[in-house]
């Protein structure tokens, strides 16, 4: 190891031991529902309750919120979220459902909120109390982001919130939403404006949730009306016209560039994070059968396995560079580059499963005859949303080229 690599401090050193004989004793078992691939396709009660139930013990025992500061709620420690993220991936741990509370609004409340804020709201967002939902995208706002038309009008002490926003994930269940509103239509970025608001305590009166059902059947999403939601301007964060600014810090978080490590990163699905992974394709054709052989036995598919399995090591140690410090000058440089090679990875990592499954790459989820209960094509249906989710293939391409490495803007 250089120097210039990054080596635990004595301090992390012990929270390692720490967590990993906490976790040697408490890391959940077989969860009793089967639960979805991530977090955003949480569909039932029954996922919710054992999943936040996990996190509030990880919480409990201080493997959550880690590096935020104790007033907070947090651990008060310093670069210690990311051991305790390796050791509960380590332990096979399942992920926090609180996904977008932990990764985004904890981080932008902590950036840019009042004290009042960061001591009403982070602490209950650590330990899973108060779920949350991101209401950035509209209908004709996705990619171009600060074309976003919801509209906040200024009423005395009070906002008043009406539009729509869609493909929120968790606004089913979300106690409150980071939204992203237009206060002022003459300026496309100063005239935005950053809120936490309340969803729960204003469903069916000024706030409605409507789910939309996506291809595989699940319901993670859900378009959101707003009809005069009354907001107090105490929940807005950071100064009126500064919410383009307040949303790149959520964004800099959701693509894993931010200062702050987010706890939800760690963790498994279930058996489908076999799906993840795509060392066990190697297994899945071994184990199926093709023209009286094995499906190993092809050595078309075993060359297209390895140049997945090549591809996958070469995102591994692709980052390892996040610990040479000459290599992280750029926030943006690693996580997003990772992020871009992952999910088309694995949407390729799925569409060769059901090459090598063939006609029984057709039985799903509930099929009780689907190989591996029918996570390949569920896996297959879901990566869409990967390339598409957190930043679209082709913007990530975009930001790489003109914002990290300096190319001239595309016209
Ligand atoms: C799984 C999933 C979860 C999501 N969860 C949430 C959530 O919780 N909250 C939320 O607010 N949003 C959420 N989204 C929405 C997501 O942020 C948007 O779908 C995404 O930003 C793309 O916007 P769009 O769908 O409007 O597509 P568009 O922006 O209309 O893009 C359409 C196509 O045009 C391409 N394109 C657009 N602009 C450019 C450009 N400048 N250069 C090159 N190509 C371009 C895109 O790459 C894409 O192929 C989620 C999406 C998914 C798939």
């Amino acid at each position: 190891m250089s120097d210039e690599e990054r080596k635990d401090t004595p301090e992390q050193d012990e929270f390692r031991a720490y967590c990993r004989e906490w976790l040697s004793k408490n890391a959940p078992g077989p969860p009793p529902v089967q639960l979805p691939q991530s977090p955003i396709e949480i569909t039932t009660e029954e996922q919710m309750a054992y999943l936040r139930g996990w996190q509030k013990s990880a919480y409990e025992a201080g493997l959550v919120g880690c590096d935020y500061p104790k007033e907070y709620g947090g651990g008060g420690r310093k670069d210690c979220q990311r051991i305790a993220n390796e050791e509960m991936q380590r332990a096979g741990a399942p992920y926090f459902p609180n996904v977008i509370a932990l990764g985004m609004a904890a981080p932008t409340i902590f950036f840019h909120g009042s004290e009042e804020l960061k001591k009403r709201f982070i602490p209950k967002i650590l330990s899973g109390e108060e779920i949350w939902c991101q209401g950035f995208s509209e209908p004709n706002a996705g990619s171009d982001l600060a074309g976003a038309q919801t509209s906040a009008v200024r009423d005395g002490d009070n906002w008043v919130i009406n539009g729509q926003k869609i493909w929120t994930s968790l606004a089913t269940f979300a106690s409150w939403m980071i939204l992203l509103a237009r206060h002022d239509r003459a300026d496309k970025y100063s005239g935005l404006t950053y809120f936490v608001v309340p969803i729960k305590e204003e469903l069916g009166r000024t706030v409605d949730v409507r789910p939309l059902i996506k291809i595989t059947g699940e319901a993670g999403f859900n378009e959101v009306f707003f009809n005069d939601l009354v907001v107090s301007d105490r929940y807005r964060l950071d100064d009126v016209g500064k919410g383009w600014q307040v949303a790149m810090t959520t964004l800099l978080h959701e693509r894993g560039a931010g200062p702050l490590v987010t706890p939800a990163a760690a963790g498994r699905a279930s058996e489908g994070d076999l799906t993840r992974n795509a060392m066990s394709l190697i297994d899945l054709a071994r184990n199926s059968e093709r023209n009286g052989r094995t499906a190993a036995d092809d050595p078309v598919v075993r060359d297209r396995i390895m140049e997945l399995v090549v591809r996958q090591s070469g995102l591994l140690q692709s980052l390892r560079r996040t610990r040479v410090k000459g290599l992280t000058d750029h926030p943006l440089r690693i996580p997003q580059a990772a992020k871009l090679v992952f999910t088309e990875l694995y949407q390729d990592i799925a569409a060769l499963s059901l090459d090598i499954l063939g006609p029984s790459g057709t039985l799903f989820v509930a099929d009780e005859n689907a190989p591996q209960g029918g996570q390949w094509p569920l896996a297959y249906l879901n990566s869409y949303g990967m390339t598409i989710a957190a930043g679209t293939s082709e913007v990530l391409r975009n930001i790489l080229g003109e914002r990290v490495l300096g190319m001239p803007k595309s016209k």
